[in-house]
């Protein structure tokens, strides 16, 4: 049940460029290392497409409302976004199942020709000045301008120097990680005796018992940080700078409007999202601990995790604790294309129409066969090329249990394609309701698909094989939402709160992320940090996917509760052992939600849906089975109390070490 799930959605999504969601591997809700795909770059060339000559009447002098003025520019926007949209994507599919020199060109320029429309000149000025006057306008109006903004933050025309050196930024950041050479061990000189890639390192990391081995990989591991931080504090500058240019205070102000929310009400979220599961992440910190002083024989179990210790390099999901049950074993019967078909079964079982003939025909569903020569693109997407019916699926399904759940995912977003793609939708507003519905979607499903009703009712879980409940959930709770959430809602959304809005400086990266880490996952590091690393940059989306990581959470958070409301609410049936399958009233249900995209307001469709706002609780609940067993486990060891290190002072001191 391992596996790392790759959700370009969001570089997507943030690029602006494709909203395409690209996933490989998400075999159940419990997603929890989403790598982003690099988004195509986006071209700084070119001038405003927009030549219309509308002028500068402003309604003071024409009489005209704000309303209608939006209302012009939105009727010449939205086409013509959608048309260039629709190329873009087109030379996006070809160059990524064809990579070819002369398909990235192709992309290259259909990229260009949309963000010279979409970062023009005219379009900031006109959306910037409707926006000052929001209180007067729709708010369906104020969402597709908010979006037209956070477009144009992408190449703003209005500072092409600005955005220029963003692109030039990234990539040399980019190259400074892809190039680094990890190294094991070094002479005396510095040089490097035992070069390593980072599978190496996560090797040593995954099976090494040798806790001397541990820290010199966990080390290794962040040393290319030192490398990367004025890098990421001259993004950091560049890009407050394009978002200043959109009138917003920094990136991760930019970044938040997306939810419709103050960067204050999302903290606050977060806040309690990461308060709702403590409970559960108390017991779960201690069992590990012990668990882990066990493995290594360590002469007393400490109060806080050692990073280290842990099979994750950031300790995002505490892999390995836990025997898991062969899962690959029960799809490797099926052809590939069973996987596919059943997974569009599942829909059209709730009531979704059939896939349309031309996905079948214009998706590109399985490894290249032999004797081809192309080379396709291997994280699994799903895509909305035209913003209407045209939607596809990029994957290499192949008969393994991993496959059987993408499957099932992939088609969540082709799905929730389908159901916004309606004339009430505007098309820059065909997307999630926000930029966690999408993923959640798919990931509900994959969890919905891995209930154990579904599997025996589709004969993929034969007769007679049992599943061992507990072992099961307390797997998917390490590797999964309840040790992803205090990294995911806590560390790294606060750390980039800091980094963005708080302009923190360069020599308090590493002692403010350990902060961090300490307050919220109960963590620290085996040795002293240096001042001048960054061990926040080791991690990729901190350099090139910035300042939505909360993404993760959100989504994560959503799927339960989604889930929750279906079994209980609707199908009156334990989420524990839940079937969807057949069920037109949840495909009702996930229509509704779906099919106003980003139009409206998502926490008013929550509400609407669910009767709540956006709570851990369900997550938690849906763990609480785990819960008595983590106490009976943890009796009479002290547990009741948070991660010691949530209250105490910061493990790492900011001093350099060498
Ligand atoms: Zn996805």
């Amino acid at each position: 049940m391992s596996k790392t799930s790759s959700h370009a959605l969001r570089a997507a999504v943030m690029s602006t460029l494709l909203p395409l969601a690209a996933c490989s591997g998400a075999d159940d809700a419990t997603t929890s290392d989403p790598e982003p795909t690099s988004a195509p770059e986006a071209a700084q060339t070119g001038t405003s497409t927009i030549a219309h000559g509308r002028g500068d009447r402003r309604t003071e002098s024409s009489g005209r409302t704000w309303q209608a003025e939006a209302d012009d520019l939105l009727d010449f926007y939205d086409p013509a976004y959608r048309a260039l949209y629709t190329e873009s994507a087109r030379a996006a599919w070809l160059s990524s199942t064809d990579v070819s020199p002369e398909h990235t060109g192709g992309r290259t320029a259909a990229d260009q020709s949309f963000a010279s429309f979409t970062g023009s000149v005219e379009v900031i000025r006109r959306a910037r000045l409707l926006m000052e006057h929001e209180d007067e306008l729709d708010p369906l109006t104020v969402r597709q301008l908010r979006a037209m903004l956070v477009q144009a933050a992408q190449a703003p025309q209005t500072n092409p120097d600005l955005a220029r050196r963003r692109v030039a930024a990234e990539a040399a950041q980019s190259a400074r990680l892809d190039g680094f050479q990890f190294c094991l061990e070094r002479r005396p000189d510095q040089s490097c005796a035992r070069p390593v890639i980072t599978n190496d390192l996560d090797r040593i990391l995954g099976e090494s018992t040798n806790l001397d081995e541990r820290q010199r990989a966990w080390e290794a591991s962040k040393e290319v940080g030192t490398t990367l931080r004025d890098g990421l504090i001259e993004l950091r500058d560049l890009r407050n700078g394009v978002a200043r240019e959109m009138g917003y205070h920094d990136y991760f102000e930019l970044m938040v409007s997306n939810y419709g929310m103050t960067v204050d009400e999302m903290m606050e979220l977060l806040e309690r999202l990461v308060d709702e599961v403590r409970p559960l992440y108390t017991q779960l910190h201690c069992w590990a601990r012990h668990r882990y002083a066990e493995r290594y024989h360590a002469p007393q179990v400490p109060s806080n995790l050692p990073a280290h210790w842990i099979g994750n390099r950031w300790g995002q999901s505490w892999p390995g604790l836990v025997e898991g049950v062969d899962m690959d074993a029960l799809a490797a019967s099926r052809e590939p294309q069973w996987l596919v078909e059943q997974a569009e079964r599942f829909y059209v079982s709730m009531g979704f129409a059939e896939l349309p003939d031309t996905f079948w025909t214009a998706s590109d569903l399985y490894p290249v066969p032999a004797g081809q020569t192309r080379s396709k693109n291997a994280h699994a997407s799903a895509w909305h090329v035209d913003l209407e019916s045209d939607v596809r699926s990029l994957m290499s399904v192949e008969s393994n249990w991993e496959w059987f759940t993408t499957t099932h995912h992939e088609l969540g977003h082709i799905y929730y394609y389908m159901s916004y793609s309606q004339p009430e939708v505007p098309f820059l507003l065909r997307e999630g309701a926000n930029r966690s519905y999408h993923e959640g979607m798919g990931d509900l499903i994959a969890l919905a698909a891995s209930q154990e009703p579904y599997l025996r009712e589709i004969e993929v879980l034969p007769e007679g094989q049992e599943v061992d409940e507990t072992a099961w959930l307390l797997d998917s709770a390490l590797t999964g939402p309840i040790t992803f959430l205090p990294w995911s809602a806590g560390v790294m959304s606060h750390f980039e709160r800091d980094l963005y809005a708080g302009e923190l400086p360069p020599d308090q990266l590493n002692a403010r992320w350990w902060e961090h880490v300490a307050r919220f996952q109960g963590m620290g590091p085996p040795s002293v940090r240096p001042t001048d690393g960054c061990d926040a940059c080791t991690k990729t989306h901190i350099n090139d996917d910035p300042a939505g990581y909360y993404d993760y959470a959100l989504a994560n958070v959503l799927v339960y509760q989604l889930h929750d409301h279906i079994c209980r609410e609707i199908l009156h049936q334990d989420p524990h052992a839940c079937n969807y399958y057949g069920h037109r009233e949840v495909g009702d249900f996930l229509r509704a939600i779906m099919s106003p995209g980003a139009s409206r307001d998502w926490r008013e469709v929550l509400r609407e849906h669910t009767g709540r706002d956006l709570t851990a609780e369900p997550m938690l609940e849906y763990y609480r089975p785990l819960l008595a067993h983590l106490e009976e486990q943890n009796r009479g060891r002290g547990c009741e109390a948070p991660p010691a290190a949530a209250t105490a002072a910061p493990p790492a001191e900011a001093t350099p070490t060498e």
